[in-house]
């Protein structure tokens, strides 16, 4: 893999930035996860959207115009001799002193990483995933706001290692109200009675490019979506659940908290929002 870091190219090994990076030191610094179907990165418009967005609310002035990141992104698939990858774009803050003061830093490093899989197990898109409820709680909108994507995953690790601990791979986690928000590194939907369900973003989630795909494939499909803030109860009860996430697509769930969920997994609308979504991601973004 060849690594691209603010402008040139180098092999894995050579890649390097400061250990005075805060990107490191303090975790200040953004990322977008990015999929390229068949040399169309998918979304890719809306990816730099939300780094935008993310680069205003931590008050990090990108020095590099859209078009210019995406033709970053494009050069990084061209370079790799890739058709299909996971793209993992970061903007650190750059190299300062060792107070967490950004004012010390002065040069945002903009890093390209490509990874061409393979990614989760067959098994979870074939029968499906068990999710288990985490003790951790998803951060309060009021101390960081989850739709900034921020270098600093630890609520999410957290949420990770204790779902492992308890011999499952994905948790839910709620927020400070008890209501779900979201798993680890993907949104949550559920199905009940013909109807689409997902937390709304008052819920402290990730808003998802992934997520907002299959809410614009049920409008169009004219499949009811709603968003409303959900009870672990509702899932438990759900017809059909599953996720969704740049890296895990879509992956259906089996089981919750002990709960098989719905008569069959993946129930017919996951396969139907399956089948949407893959026709639509080699179409619906940028042709490298
Ligand atoms: N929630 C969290 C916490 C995430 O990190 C991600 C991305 N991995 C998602 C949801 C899914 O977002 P997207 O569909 O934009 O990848």
């Amino acid at each position: 893999m060849k690594v691209y870091i603010n402008g040139e190219f180098f092999e894995e090994d050579e890649a390097k930035i400061s250990v005075l990076d805060h990107g490191l030191l303090y975790g200040d610094g953004i990322f977008e996860g990015i999929r390229l179907y068949k040399k169309c990165v998918f979304k890719l418009n809306e990816h730099l959207e939300r780094l935008e967005h993310s680069a205003k609310a931590i008050m990090l002035e990108l020095p590099w115009s859209r078009e210019a990141i995406a033709e970053a992104v494009c050069e990084t698939c061209r370079v790799n001799e890739v058709e299909d990858v996971y793209l993992r774009l970061l903007v650190t803050r750059g190299k300062g002193t060792l107070g967490f003061s950004p004012k010390s830093c002065s040069n945002p490093q903009l890093i390209i990483l490509s990874d061409p899989g393979p990614f989760y197990s067959a098994e979870y898109y074939e029968e499906g995933i068990k999710l288990i409820t985490v003790p951790t709680r998803r951060l309060s909108t009021a101390a960081l706001s989850p739709q900034i994507k921020s270098l600093n995953y630890l609520n999410s690790i957290l949420g990770k290692i204790e779902c492992q601990h308890l011999g499952y791979s994905e948790a839910l986690m709620l927020n400070e109200d008890g209501f779900v928000a979201e798993c680890t590194g993907d949104n949550v939907f559920i199905i009940q009675k013909g109807q689409l369900l997902t937390p709304p973003s008052s819920a402290g989630i990730l808003m998802g490019i992934t997520r907002q795909t299959i809410i614009d494939i049920a409008e169009r499909l004219g499949i009811p979506i709603k968003e409303t803030p959900l009870s672990r109860y509702a899932l438990w009860n759900a017809d059909e659940c599953f996720l969704t996430g740049t890296y895990a697509e879509i992956i259906p769930v089996k089981e919750m908290d002990g709960r098989t969920i719905g008569k069959a997994c993946p129930g017919p609308l996951t396969k139907q929002f399956t089948e949407e979504f893959f026709k639509l991601n080699s179409k619906d973004g940028v042709k490298i």
